[in-house]
């Protein structure tokens, strides 16, 4: 297995992206943008789904996300006092859900490093939409701690789970996580998961050519008819860590060739707006969806952008507000939540935020205008925003 990275930088200085302050117009606006479940961007994008990072730590050095000679143990990780509470992540939350939010994930970092995490999702279990429906409240891991988390998330109202997995080969995984997690555990999480009724589950597989592509058909063979969705996501440029190069991505056009030699697919119809994977379907011998077989998903953030969709909002582990995952900066929502505002005051700054919002990355990578901009700015990393 080759692992180059030729354009790989090595950061001295404190790597986090810029901060915008929130003006105090946003404040002053509490009454004109009051929430309502209704709140569109420039583009008509409506806000529908949160990701809120909760640590941007983890126990794995994946080479496209914490590269080992960046993320050493001297890298500048956020102190503890400046990560947001649970309580006033919770606080935030609400006002999200004011304006439309109906899905929450949790992520990092490696969000079940965060200590006590299910008691957050314990809290944000009770928040209700303005029709009054409970949140669809899901959490991204890399699976190393689920064994133990496991029957901990389900009773705190967890509802469903995403597990990170980049192969099943041992030798190979192992090289991927780069501290040498073994396999075994990661699929003993998984199924700890499933037993506790943590359903449905997803896992996600990032490829990176020449490096994990000899998993995808191992991978499909064995999550097929499981009941767990597998989805193959392309290899991003997210960041500025991870010496991304084309020539590593493996388009999923390419991936679902390969795969339809061995293991014939239907593409299905994509299960809601804004949906990021492309749904197929494990084909029956007349050519037709075979439900009991299931079906996989292709993430094809870079060969097909899907930001003319794009409903998702990030928060940061110490409270900054993205509106990209390829932004260089967010806005300060954590000075909002410590300055004693009110719930209408955040309300009112989050609906300016968002309505002024105008980020397209993914349908303009490549041109000047997706470059980031300004003195020193630099794409903000995977594992401080959350994937
Ligand atoms: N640590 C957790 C995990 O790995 O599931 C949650 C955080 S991780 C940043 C969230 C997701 O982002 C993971 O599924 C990971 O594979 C994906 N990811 C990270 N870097 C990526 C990249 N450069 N391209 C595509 N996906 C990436
Ligand atoms: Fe950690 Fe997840 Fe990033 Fe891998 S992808 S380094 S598990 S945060
Ligand atoms: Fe959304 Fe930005 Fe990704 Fe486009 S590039 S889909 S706007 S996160």
């Amino acid at each position: 297995m080759s692992e180059t990275s030729p354009q790989r930088i090595i950061p001295l200085l404190d790597q986090r992206p810029g901060v915008l302050s929130v003006p105090l117009s946003a404040m002053a606006n509490a009454g004109l943008l009051s929430a309502n479940g209704l709140l569109t961007d420039t583009r008509g994008r409506q806000l529908q789904d949160l990701r809120i990072s909760v640590t941007d730590r983890c126990n794995f050095r994946c080479s496209y996300c914490m590269p080992k000679d960046v993320f050493t143990k001297d890298y500048p990780y956020l102190p503890h006092n400046s990560l947001l509470s649970f309580e006033e992540i919770t606080r935030l939350a609400r006002q999200f859900v004011a304006h439309g939010v109906q899905k929450i994930r949790l992520t990092g970092g490696e969000p079940l490093l965060r200590k006590n995490v299910e008691i957050l999702v314990e809290q944000l279990a009770t928040l209700r939409t303005p029709q009054g429906n409970a949140l669809d409240l899901t959490l991204t891991t890399n699976g190393a701690l689920l064994a133990r988390k496991a029957a901990a998330l389900k009773d705190a109202g967890l509802n469903r789970l995403t597990v990170s997995l980049d192969g099943l080969d041992d030798d190979v995984f192992r090289a991927m996580n780069n501290v040498d997690f073994p396999v075994r555990e990661v699929l003993d999480g998984i199924e700890a998961a499933h037993k506790v009724g943590l359903g449905p589950i997803k896992v996600n597989m990032v490829v990176k050519r020449g490096t994990n592509d000899s998993q995808i058909l191992p991978m499909a063979r064995h999550f097929k008819g499981s009941g767990i969705v597998l989805r193959f996501i392309e290899y991003m440029d997210v960041g500025a860590t991870n010496g991304w190069r084309m020539n590593d991505v493996l388009p999923s056009a390419e991936l679902v060739s390969l795969l339809q030699q061995e293991l014939p697919l239907v593409a299905l119809e994509p299960a809601q707006v804004g949906e990021t994977a492309q749904r197929w379907g494990y084909a029956d011998a007349n050519g037709l969806h075979d439900k009991a077989a299931g079906e996989i998903g292709v993430i094809s953030s870079v060969t097909q952008a899907f930001c003319s969709d794009c409903n998702r909002a990030r928060l940061s582990t110490e409270g900054q507000l993205y509106l990209c995952l390829f932004a260089s900066q967010g806005y300060n929502l954590r000075e909002l939540v410590r300055a004693a505002h009110t719930d209408a005051e955040l309300a009112a700054a989050i609906a300016h935020i968002w309505s002024g919002r105008t980020d397209r990355y993914s349908e303009l990578r490549g041109s000047e205008e997706a470059a980031p901009q300004g003195d020193g700015r630099r794409r903000v990393e995977m594992s401080y925003i959350g994937g």
